[in-house]
């Protein structure tokens, strides 16, 4: 589900314009159309379970190690409330 710039890796922001969802490189500009939002949807329903668990990592620090694997996995959660956020603003346009 999460996904990075083929160019330089960087994670891929999602931002709306003009009614379309885009997935944005903010370090080299990359821009990539999400077409449909129904795979992504789906994350969003488990993204309050992971929240939690963040939580339990930032608290224990049980996991010291591969400490890049483990940012790229926040890095992924931040990116799935990121969406929740967007898709809330969306619902609430639908509904005005
Ligand atoms: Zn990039």
């Amino acid at each position: 589900m999460v996904e990075f710039c083929p160019k330089c890796e960087a994670l891929l922001i999602p931002i709306k314009d003009k009614g379309k969802t885009y997935l944005v490189c903010r370090l080299c500009g990359y821009r990539k159309e999400i077409r449909s939002s129904e795979g992504y949807k789906s994350v969003l329903k488990v993204s309050e379970e992971k929240r939690s668990k963040i939580t339990v990592m930032e608290e224990t620090r049980e996991i010291s190690r591969e400490d890049r694997e483990r940012a790229k996995e926040l890095m992924q959660e931040y990116y799935e409330v990121f969406l929740e956020t967007m898709e809330t603003e969306e619902q609430q346009e639908v509904s005005d």
